[in-house]
Protein backbone atom coordinates (compact mmCIF):
# COMPACT_ATOMS: atom_id res chain seq x y z
CA UNK A 1 0.00 0.00 0.00
CA UNK A 2 1.55 3.24 -0.72
CA UNK A 3 1.67 6.10 1.68
CA UNK A 4 -1.93 7.38 3.02
CA UNK A 5 -3.46 4.66 1.27
CA UNK A 6 -3.72 6.60 -1.82
CA UNK A 7 -2.24 5.65 -5.37
CA UNK A 8 1.38 7.57 -6.20
CA UNK A 9 1.64 8.42 -2.51
CA UNK A 10 -1.16 11.32 -3.00
CA UNK A 11 -1.08 13.48 0.50
CA UNK A 12 -2.64 16.19 -0.86
CA UNK A 13 -6.19 17.15 -0.06
CA UNK A 14 -6.54 17.31 -3.77
CA UNK A 15 -4.68 14.42 -4.36
CA UNK A 16 -6.96 12.30 -2.05
CA UNK A 17 -9.92 13.21 -2.74
CA UNK A 18 -9.10 12.52 -6.54
CA UNK A 19 -7.68 8.99 -5.36
CA UNK A 20 -10.81 8.32 -3.73
CA UNK A 21 -13.58 9.84 -5.76
CA UNK A 22 -12.19 7.63 -8.77
CA UNK A 23 -12.07 4.60 -6.21
CA UNK A 24 -8.23 4.51 -6.89
CA UNK A 25 -8.14 4.34 -3.15
CA UNK A 26 -10.64 3.83 -0.45
CA UNK A 27 -11.68 5.96 2.10
CA UNK A 28 -11.54 3.17 4.33
CA UNK A 29 -7.81 2.58 3.92
CA UNK A 30 -7.44 6.35 3.67
CA UNK A 31 -8.21 6.82 7.28
CA UNK A 32 -6.64 3.38 8.33
CA UNK A 33 -3.17 4.89 7.52
CA UNK A 34 -3.95 7.62 9.51
CA UNK A 35 -4.73 6.47 11.99
CA UNK A 36 -1.99 4.44 11.92
CA UNK A 37 0.47 7.33 11.31
CA UNK A 38 -0.92 9.32 14.26
CA UNK A 39 -0.38 6.56 16.70
CA UNK A 40 2.96 6.27 15.82
CA UNK A 41 3.72 10.06 15.57
CA UNK A 42 1.61 11.75 18.35
CA UNK A 43 3.47 10.33 21.49
CA UNK A 44 5.78 12.81 21.42
CA UNK A 45 3.67 15.76 18.88
CA UNK A 46 0.67 15.50 21.34
CA UNK A 47 -1.18 17.54 18.72
CA UNK A 48 -4.34 15.55 19.39
CA UNK A 49 -6.87 15.04 22.76
CA UNK A 50 -8.98 12.61 21.45
CA UNK A 51 -8.27 10.42 18.38
CA UNK A 52 -12.07 9.28 17.17
CA UNK A 53 -10.98 6.28 15.43
CA UNK A 54 -13.96 4.50 15.48
CA UNK A 55 -16.26 6.75 14.24
CA UNK A 56 -14.02 8.04 11.45
CA UNK A 57 -13.55 4.16 10.65
CA UNK A 58 -17.66 3.78 10.43
CA UNK A 59 -17.85 6.90 8.44
CA UNK A 60 -15.23 6.07 5.82
CA UNK A 61 -16.96 2.66 5.57
CA UNK A 62 -19.84 4.43 4.68
CA UNK A 63 -18.50 6.51 2.10
CA UNK A 64 -16.90 3.74 0.25
CA UNK A 65 -20.15 2.57 0.42
CA UNK A 66 -21.44 5.35 -0.94
CA UNK A 67 -18.79 5.61 -3.71
CA UNK A 68 -19.83 1.55 -4.84
CA UNK A 69 -23.53 2.86 -4.94
CA UNK A 70 -22.56 5.56 -8.08
CA UNK A 71 -23.72 8.72 -5.81
CA UNK A 72 -21.28 11.55 -5.25
CA UNK A 73 -18.98 11.32 -2.24
CA UNK A 74 -18.70 15.05 -2.15
CA UNK A 75 -15.38 16.93 -2.63
CA UNK A 76 -13.21 16.31 0.34
CA UNK A 77 -13.96 12.96 -0.65
CA UNK A 78 -12.09 10.25 2.14
CA UNK A 79 -9.92 13.02 3.23
CA UNK A 80 -8.90 12.94 7.15
CA UNK A 81 -9.34 16.17 8.97
CA UNK A 82 -8.21 17.33 12.52
CA UNK A 83 -11.45 19.37 14.64
CA UNK A 84 -9.38 22.31 17.44
CA UNK A 85 -11.23 20.80 20.50
CA UNK A 86 -13.19 24.25 20.73
CA UNK A 87 -15.55 23.12 18.18
CA UNK A 88 -17.96 21.07 18.85
CA UNK A 89 -18.52 17.87 17.68
CA UNK A 90 -21.81 15.44 18.73
CA UNK A 91 -21.33 12.71 21.07
CA UNK A 92 -17.00 13.33 21.36
CA UNK A 93 -16.13 15.61 24.02
CA UNK A 94 -14.90 19.46 23.45
CA UNK A 95 -12.40 20.37 26.12
CA UNK A 96 -11.18 23.38 24.85
CA UNK A 97 -8.19 22.20 27.11
CA UNK A 98 -9.77 23.57 29.97
CA UNK A 99 -10.36 20.93 33.04
CA UNK A 100 -14.12 23.21 33.03
CA UNK A 101 -14.97 21.57 29.98
CA UNK A 102 -12.71 18.23 30.61
CA UNK A 103 -15.65 15.51 29.95
CA UNK A 104 -18.60 17.85 28.29
CA UNK A 105 -19.95 16.20 25.43
CA UNK A 106 -21.40 18.63 23.15
CA UNK A 107 -24.88 17.81 21.77
CA UNK A 108 -24.69 18.91 18.99
CA UNK A 109 -22.34 19.50 16.08
CA UNK A 110 -20.52 22.95 14.75
CA UNK A 111 -21.70 24.37 11.36
CA UNK A 112 -18.33 23.77 10.42
CA UNK A 113 -18.76 20.24 11.06
CA UNK A 114 -21.46 19.55 9.48
CA UNK A 115 -20.54 20.57 6.34
CA UNK A 116 -16.81 18.57 5.87
CA UNK A 117 -19.38 15.54 6.60
CA UNK A 118 -21.48 17.16 4.16
CA UNK A 119 -18.24 17.58 1.60
CA UNK A 120 -17.31 13.76 2.62
CA UNK A 121 -14.39 14.50 4.80
CA UNK A 122 -13.47 12.20 7.63
CA UNK A 123 -13.04 14.21 11.05
CA UNK A 124 -10.37 11.75 12.86
CA UNK A 125 -10.14 13.56 15.71
CA UNK A 126 -10.03 17.14 18.10
CA UNK A 127 -6.56 18.74 18.81
CA UNK A 128 -4.68 20.65 21.45
CA UNK A 129 -5.11 24.02 22.29
CA UNK A 130 -3.98 26.87 24.79
CA UNK A 131 -7.40 26.96 27.32
CA UNK A 132 -10.30 28.53 25.87
CA UNK A 133 -7.86 29.39 22.92
CA UNK A 134 -5.93 31.99 24.96
CA UNK A 135 -2.18 31.77 24.46
CA UNK A 136 0.38 31.84 21.43
CA UNK A 137 1.95 28.76 21.97
CA UNK A 138 -0.55 25.94 22.94
CA UNK A 139 1.49 25.84 26.41
CA UNK A 140 -1.68 27.07 28.07
CA UNK A 141 -3.38 23.47 27.78
CA UNK A 142 -4.71 22.15 30.45
CA UNK A 143 -3.65 18.60 29.43
CA UNK A 144 0.41 19.45 28.43
CA UNK A 145 2.19 21.52 25.10
CA UNK A 146 2.05 20.10 22.02
CA UNK A 147 5.54 20.17 19.95
CA UNK A 148 6.72 21.43 16.99
CA UNK A 149 7.47 19.08 14.46
CA UNK A 150 10.41 21.30 12.91
CA UNK A 151 12.21 20.83 16.38
CA UNK A 152 10.12 19.61 19.50
CA UNK A 153 12.38 21.87 22.07
CA UNK A 154 10.20 24.62 20.44
CA UNK A 155 6.56 25.67 20.50
CA UNK A 156 4.52 25.09 17.71
CA UNK A 157 2.82 28.49 18.50
CA UNK A 158 -0.46 29.01 19.28
CA UNK A 159 -3.30 28.82 20.11
CA UNK A 160 -4.09 26.77 17.30
CA UNK A 161 -0.85 24.81 18.12
CA UNK A 162 -2.04 21.26 18.14
CA UNK A 163 -4.18 21.45 14.45
CA UNK A 164 -1.12 23.44 13.26
CA UNK A 165 1.34 20.70 14.32
CA UNK A 166 -0.44 17.56 12.86
CA UNK A 167 -0.56 19.12 9.33
CA UNK A 168 3.02 20.05 9.59
CA UNK A 169 3.57 16.68 10.68
CA UNK A 170 1.84 14.67 7.98
CA UNK A 171 -0.69 13.49 10.22
CA UNK A 172 -3.61 14.99 8.64
CA UNK A 173 -3.55 16.97 5.61
CA UNK A 174 -6.37 19.82 6.94
CA UNK A 175 -6.89 20.96 9.96
CA UNK A 176 -9.13 23.66 11.52
CA UNK A 177 -8.43 26.56 14.25
CA UNK A 178 -9.86 29.56 15.34
CA UNK A 179 -8.57 33.13 15.11
CA UNK A 180 -9.27 35.60 17.63
CA UNK A 181 -5.93 37.49 18.07
CA UNK A 182 -3.87 35.20 15.33
CA UNK A 183 -4.11 31.67 16.59
CA UNK A 184 -4.17 30.10 13.09
CA UNK A 185 -1.76 32.45 11.24
CA UNK A 186 1.15 32.23 14.12
CA UNK A 187 1.24 28.29 14.67
CA UNK A 188 1.10 28.00 10.36
CA UNK A 189 3.92 30.38 10.48
CA UNK A 190 5.81 28.15 13.02
CA UNK A 191 4.99 25.09 11.70
CA UNK A 192 6.11 25.93 8.18
CA UNK A 193 2.32 25.58 6.74
CA UNK A 194 -0.47 27.82 5.20
CA UNK A 195 -3.08 29.00 7.82
CA UNK A 196 -6.22 31.21 6.50
CA UNK A 197 -8.31 33.47 8.79
CA UNK A 198 -11.26 34.29 6.56
CA UNK A 199 -13.50 37.48 6.54
CA UNK A 200 -15.10 38.11 9.89
CA UNK A 201 -18.77 36.55 8.69
CA UNK A 202 -16.99 34.53 6.15
CA UNK A 203 -17.15 30.97 8.11
CA UNK A 204 -20.56 30.08 10.58
CA UNK A 205 -19.32 30.37 14.21
CA UNK A 206 -22.32 28.47 15.35
CA UNK A 207 -20.35 25.43 17.16
CA UNK A 208 -17.40 27.04 18.25
CA UNK A 209 -16.84 27.61 22.05
CA UNK A 210 -16.86 31.90 22.22
CA UNK A 211 -13.63 33.15 23.36
CA UNK A 212 -14.35 36.66 21.94
CA UNK A 213 -16.97 36.76 20.10
CA UNK A 214 -16.51 40.02 17.64
CA UNK A 215 -12.82 38.61 16.49
CA UNK A 216 -13.82 34.79 16.35
CA UNK A 217 -13.33 32.80 13.21
CA UNK A 218 -12.68 29.42 11.84
CA UNK A 219 -10.28 28.80 8.93
CA UNK A 220 -8.55 26.26 7.62
CA UNK A 221 -4.45 25.02 7.99
CA UNK A 222 -2.59 22.71 4.61
CA UNK A 223 0.55 22.87 3.13
CA UNK A 224 -0.47 24.25 0.49
CA UNK A 225 -2.68 27.09 -0.88
CA UNK A 226 -4.71 25.52 -2.55
CA UNK A 227 -5.38 22.97 -0.53
CA UNK A 228 -5.88 25.63 2.36
CA UNK A 229 -8.67 27.28 -0.22
CA UNK A 230 -10.49 23.80 -0.63
CA UNK A 231 -10.83 24.06 3.09
CA UNK A 232 -12.37 27.18 3.33
CA UNK A 233 -14.52 26.17 0.47
CA UNK A 234 -15.67 23.37 2.15
CA UNK A 235 -16.83 25.29 5.09
CA UNK A 236 -17.68 29.10 3.96
CA UNK A 237 -21.13 30.74 3.40
CA UNK A 238 -24.42 31.98 5.03
CA UNK A 239 -25.14 30.18 7.89
CA UNK A 240 -28.68 31.62 9.46
CA UNK A 241 -27.54 29.84 12.96
CA UNK A 242 -24.92 32.49 13.18
CA UNK A 243 -26.68 36.55 13.33
CA UNK A 244 -22.97 37.60 12.18
CA UNK A 245 -22.94 35.53 9.42
CA UNK A 246 -22.76 37.23 5.92
CA UNK A 247 -25.73 36.24 3.45
CA UNK A 248 -23.58 35.91 0.49
CA UNK A 249 -22.42 33.81 -2.86
CA UNK A 250 -19.17 32.32 -1.60
CA UNK A 251 -16.56 32.58 -4.67
CA UNK A 252 -15.22 30.26 -6.77
CA UNK A 253 -12.02 30.99 -5.17
CA UNK A 254 -9.91 28.13 -6.96
CA UNK A 255 -9.84 29.94 -10.09
CA UNK A 256 -8.17 33.02 -8.50
CA UNK A 257 -5.06 30.62 -7.50
CA UNK A 258 -3.72 30.99 -11.24
CA UNK A 259 -4.61 34.22 -11.74
CA UNK A 260 -1.15 35.77 -11.61
CA UNK A 261 -0.48 38.82 -10.00
CA UNK A 262 -0.03 41.03 -12.88
CA UNK A 263 -1.07 44.40 -12.20
CA UNK A 264 -1.93 43.56 -8.53
CA UNK A 265 -1.21 46.70 -5.65
CA UNK A 266 0.75 44.93 -3.05
CA UNK A 267 1.39 47.40 -0.19
CA UNK A 268 4.36 46.33 2.39
CA UNK A 269 3.70 47.30 5.71
CA UNK A 270 6.29 49.58 6.88
CA UNK A 271 5.48 50.05 10.45
CA UNK A 272 6.12 46.18 11.99
CA UNK A 273 9.86 45.78 10.39
CA UNK A 274 11.56 47.52 13.28
CA UNK A 275 9.59 45.54 15.75
CA UNK A 276 10.56 41.86 14.46
CA UNK A 277 13.75 39.91 14.27
CA UNK A 278 15.44 40.03 10.81
CA UNK A 279 14.38 37.00 9.31
CA UNK A 280 10.84 37.98 9.87
CA UNK A 281 10.95 41.67 8.44
CA UNK A 282 13.27 39.77 5.66
CA UNK A 283 11.25 37.27 4.44
CA UNK A 284 8.41 40.35 4.05
CA UNK A 285 10.77 42.02 2.06
CA UNK A 286 12.12 39.19 0.02
CA UNK A 287 8.15 38.44 -0.76
CA UNK A 288 7.43 42.11 -1.97
CA UNK A 289 10.84 41.65 -4.07
CA UNK A 290 9.01 38.44 -5.38
CA UNK A 291 5.63 39.52 -6.26
CA UNK A 292 7.39 42.79 -8.25
CA UNK A 293 9.12 40.13 -9.80
CA UNK A 294 6.12 38.33 -11.04
CA UNK A 295 4.29 41.52 -12.10
CA UNK A 296 2.62 43.26 -9.22
CA UNK A 297 2.82 46.91 -8.39
CA UNK A 298 4.57 46.71 -5.55
CA UNK A 299 5.31 50.09 -3.07
CA UNK A 300 5.27 50.85 1.14
CA UNK A 301 3.19 51.98 3.31
CA UNK A 302 2.62 53.51 6.49
CA UNK A 303 0.07 52.17 8.62
CA UNK A 304 0.72 53.54 12.12
CA UNK A 305 -2.60 53.02 13.52
CA UNK A 306 -1.66 49.50 12.98
CA UNK A 307 0.72 49.36 16.04
CA UNK A 308 -1.88 50.40 18.45
CA UNK A 309 -4.01 47.30 17.61
CA UNK A 310 -2.36 45.00 19.91
CA UNK A 311 -3.39 46.88 23.21
CA UNK A 312 -6.72 47.49 22.16
CA UNK A 313 -6.96 43.75 21.40
CA UNK A 314 -5.74 43.08 25.09
CA UNK A 315 -8.62 45.04 26.06
CA UNK A 316 -11.36 43.78 23.81
CA UNK A 317 -10.84 40.33 23.75
CA UNK A 318 -10.45 39.39 27.67
CA UNK A 319 -13.82 41.93 28.14
CA UNK A 320 -15.27 39.98 25.39
CA UNK A 321 -13.95 36.80 26.89
CA UNK A 322 -15.25 37.79 30.60
CA UNK A 323 -19.02 37.90 29.26
CA UNK A 324 -18.47 34.74 27.55
CA UNK A 325 -17.07 32.40 30.20
CA UNK A 326 -19.57 33.53 32.48
CA UNK A 327 -21.57 30.49 31.38
CA UNK A 328 -19.22 28.15 32.92
CA UNK A 329 -21.06 28.25 36.53
CA UNK A 330 -21.27 24.90 37.41
CA UNK A 331 -24.69 24.01 36.45
CA UNK A 332 -25.37 24.21 32.68
CA UNK A 333 -21.98 22.70 31.65
CA UNK A 334 -18.94 20.42 32.46
CA UNK A 335 -17.04 20.24 35.88
CA UNK A 336 -19.05 21.34 39.35
CA UNK A 337 -17.41 21.32 42.57
CA UNK A 338 -20.04 20.91 45.47
CA UNK A 339 -20.42 23.47 48.09
CA UNK A 340 -23.32 24.06 50.37
CA UNK A 341 -24.91 27.22 48.73
CA UNK A 342 -24.58 28.09 45.21
CA UNK A 343 -22.39 31.14 45.44
CA UNK A 344 -19.73 28.97 47.29
CA UNK A 345 -19.88 26.30 44.23
CA UNK A 346 -19.77 28.48 41.57
CA UNK A 347 -16.75 30.11 43.12
CA UNK A 348 -14.95 26.78 43.59
CA UNK A 349 -16.02 25.83 40.05
CA UNK A 350 -14.31 28.37 38.38
CA UNK A 351 -11.05 28.26 40.79
CA UNK A 352 -10.71 24.47 40.52
CA UNK A 353 -11.77 24.57 36.47
CA UNK A 354 -9.80 27.70 35.10
CA UNK A 355 -6.36 27.74 34.48
CA UNK A 356 -4.35 30.91 35.23
CA UNK A 357 -4.03 32.87 32.03
CA UNK A 358 -7.77 32.32 31.72
CA UNK A 359 -8.33 33.32 35.19
CA UNK A 360 -6.41 36.82 34.38
CA UNK A 361 -7.83 37.10 31.10
CA UNK A 362 -11.56 37.34 33.34
CA UNK A 363 -10.34 39.42 35.51
CA UNK A 364 -8.80 41.84 33.25
CA UNK A 365 -12.49 42.34 31.17
CA UNK A 366 -14.02 42.25 34.48
CA UNK A 367 -11.77 45.14 35.60
CA UNK A 368 -11.88 47.01 32.05
CA UNK A 369 -15.87 46.66 31.89
CA UNK A 370 -16.60 47.78 34.99
CA UNK A 371 -18.66 51.34 35.86
CA UNK A 372 -15.46 53.53 36.91
CA UNK A 373 -13.06 51.89 34.04
CA UNK A 374 -15.23 51.56 31.18
CA UNK A 375 -14.66 54.66 29.37
CA UNK A 376 -10.82 54.90 30.32
CA UNK A 377 -10.13 50.82 29.08
CA UNK A 378 -13.35 49.52 26.72
CA UNK A 379 -14.12 52.46 25.41
CA UNK A 380 -10.83 54.06 24.68
CA UNK A 381 -10.19 50.59 22.91
CA UNK A 382 -13.14 50.02 21.05
CA UNK A 383 -12.07 53.94 19.28
CA UNK A 384 -8.21 52.79 18.71
CA UNK A 385 -10.21 49.97 16.99
CA UNK A 386 -12.19 52.21 14.52
CA UNK A 387 -9.11 54.16 13.96
CA UNK A 388 -7.44 50.72 12.91
CA UNK A 389 -10.33 50.00 10.58
CA UNK A 390 -10.11 53.14 8.97
CA UNK A 391 -6.44 53.66 8.61
CA UNK A 392 -7.05 50.10 6.85
CA UNK A 393 -9.43 51.58 4.88
CA UNK A 394 -7.03 54.51 3.54
CA UNK A 395 -4.53 52.14 2.82
CA UNK A 396 -6.83 49.50 0.63
CA UNK A 397 -7.68 53.05 -1.50
CA UNK A 398 -4.24 52.66 -3.13
CA UNK A 399 -3.27 48.81 -2.61
CA UNK A 400 -5.42 45.38 -3.51
CA UNK A 401 -3.30 43.31 -0.42
CA UNK A 402 -0.83 43.99 1.96
CA UNK A 403 1.78 42.46 3.17
CA UNK A 404 3.53 42.25 6.53
CA UNK A 405 5.81 40.09 8.75
CA UNK A 406 3.28 37.06 10.39
CA UNK A 407 5.29 36.91 13.88
CA UNK A 408 8.03 39.01 15.41
CA UNK A 409 10.34 35.85 15.75
CA UNK A 410 10.84 32.14 14.77
CA UNK A 411 8.90 29.23 17.22
CA UNK A 412 10.11 29.95 20.46
CA UNK A 413 11.40 27.18 22.53
CA UNK A 414 8.89 25.63 25.30
CA UNK A 415 9.17 27.65 28.33
CA UNK A 416 10.91 30.81 26.88
CA UNK A 417 7.57 33.31 27.40
CA UNK A 418 5.31 31.59 29.97
CA UNK A 419 7.20 33.38 33.11
CA UNK A 420 5.61 36.87 31.44
CA UNK A 421 2.73 37.68 29.84
CA UNK A 422 3.49 40.46 28.46
CA UNK A 423 6.28 38.79 26.28
CA UNK A 424 4.02 36.17 25.45
CA UNK A 425 0.94 39.13 23.76
CA UNK A 426 3.64 40.68 22.40
CA UNK A 427 3.84 37.23 20.06
CA UNK A 428 0.50 38.38 18.35
CA UNK A 429 1.47 41.75 17.67
CA UNK A 430 0.99 41.75 13.52
CA UNK A 431 -1.84 39.76 13.66
CA UNK A 432 -4.15 41.03 15.76
CA UNK A 433 -5.22 44.11 13.35
CA UNK A 434 -6.62 42.02 11.13
CA UNK A 435 -8.85 40.85 14.10
CA UNK A 436 -9.90 44.06 15.12
CA UNK A 437 -10.60 45.06 11.11
CA UNK A 438 -12.60 41.58 10.47
CA UNK A 439 -10.11 41.40 7.71
CA UNK A 440 -8.81 38.07 5.74
CA UNK A 441 -5.18 37.71 6.28
CA UNK A 442 -3.32 34.31 5.84
CA UNK A 443 0.40 33.22 6.31
CA UNK A 444 2.42 31.38 3.99
CA UNK A 445 5.57 29.61 4.52
CA UNK A 446 8.28 31.78 2.93
CA UNK A 447 11.95 31.46 4.24
CA UNK A 448 13.82 29.62 7.00
CA UNK A 449 15.51 31.54 9.56
CA UNK A 450 18.34 31.19 11.27
CA UNK A 451 17.50 28.48 13.34
CA UNK A 452 16.38 27.15 10.28
CA UNK A 453 12.85 26.99 11.20
CA UNK A 454 10.14 28.34 8.96
CA UNK A 455 9.03 31.84 8.66
CA UNK A 456 6.09 32.78 7.72
CA UNK A 457 4.68 35.76 5.62
CA UNK A 458 1.31 37.75 6.26
CA UNK A 459 -1.08 38.80 3.09
CA UNK A 460 -4.29 41.02 3.97
CA UNK A 461 -6.82 41.72 2.13
CA UNK A 462 -9.93 43.90 2.83
CA UNK A 463 -13.31 42.13 3.77
CA UNK A 464 -14.66 39.72 1.70
CA UNK A 465 -11.37 40.09 -1.05
CA UNK A 466 -10.19 36.53 -0.55
CA UNK A 467 -9.52 36.44 -3.70
CA UNK A 468 -6.55 38.88 -3.72
CA UNK A 469 -5.28 37.74 -1.12
CA UNK A 470 -5.09 33.90 -2.51
CA UNK A 471 -3.67 35.39 -6.11
CA UNK A 472 -0.97 36.80 -4.10
CA UNK A 473 -0.57 33.76 -1.92
CA UNK A 474 -0.74 31.67 -4.43
CA UNK A 475 2.24 33.23 -6.53
CA UNK A 476 3.94 33.88 -3.03
CA UNK A 477 4.52 29.46 -2.71
CA UNK A 478 5.61 29.33 -6.08
CA UNK A 479 7.92 31.69 -5.80
CA UNK A 480 9.25 30.66 -1.73
CA UNK A 481 12.61 28.59 -1.49
CA UNK A 482 12.59 25.17 -1.15
CA UNK A 483 12.28 23.43 1.92
CA UNK A 484 10.53 25.92 4.04
CA UNK A 485 7.28 24.39 3.84
CA UNK A 486 5.72 21.05 5.70
CA UNK A 487 4.90 18.20 6.13
CA UNK A 488 8.17 17.95 8.19
CA UNK A 489 9.90 14.18 7.03
CA UNK A 490 9.66 12.94 10.71
CA UNK A 491 11.05 8.77 11.16
CA UNK A 492 8.53 6.99 12.42
CA UNK A 493 10.29 6.46 15.48
CA UNK A 494 9.80 8.04 18.85
CA UNK A 495 11.20 10.99 21.10
CA UNK A 496 13.97 13.03 19.34
CA UNK A 497 13.33 12.12 15.75
CA UNK A 498 11.70 15.25 15.21
CA UNK A 499 13.93 17.73 13.85
CA UNK A 500 15.39 16.52 10.66
CA UNK A 501 14.10 19.30 8.52
CA UNK A 502 11.64 20.07 5.92
CA UNK A 503 11.02 18.92 2.83
CA UNK A 504 8.38 19.77 -0.43
N1 LIG B 1 -2.66 34.82 21.13
C1 LIG B 1 -3.87 35.58 21.17
C2 LIG B 1 -4.47 35.53 22.55
O1 LIG B 1 -3.89 34.93 23.39
C3 LIG B 1 -4.82 35.12 20.12
C4 LIG B 1 -5.57 33.90 20.47
C5 LIG B 1 -6.50 33.46 19.39
O2 LIG B 1 -6.45 33.92 18.25
N2 LIG B 1 -7.39 32.57 19.76
O3 LIG B 1 -5.48 36.07 22.81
Amino acid sequence: MSERGAPGGATSVRGIAAAVRSREATASSVVEETLERISAMDGELHCFHTVMAKEALASARALDATIAAGRDPGPLAGVPVALKDNICTKGTTTSCSSKILENWVPPYDATVVERLRDAGAVVVGKTNLDEFAMGSSTENSAFGPTRNPWDASRVPGGSSGGSAAAVAAGLVPLAYGSDTGGSIRQPASFCGIVGLKPTYGGVSRYGLVAFASSLDQIGPFACTVEDATLGLLAVAGHDPRDSTSIDREVEPLLDSLGGGVGGLRVGLIEEFAADVAPSCSGAARAAADALAAAGAKVGEVSIPEVRHGLPAYYVIAPAEASSNLARYDGVRYGLRVDAGDARTMNLRTRGAGFGAEVRRRIMIGTYALSAGYYDAYYGQAQRVRTLVVRAFERAYEDFDVLLAPMTPSEAFELGAKTANPLDMYVSDLCAVPSNLAGHPAMSVPFALGESGLPVGVQVLAPALREAAMLRAAAALEAAAPPGVRGPVKLAAAPAGAASDGGGE
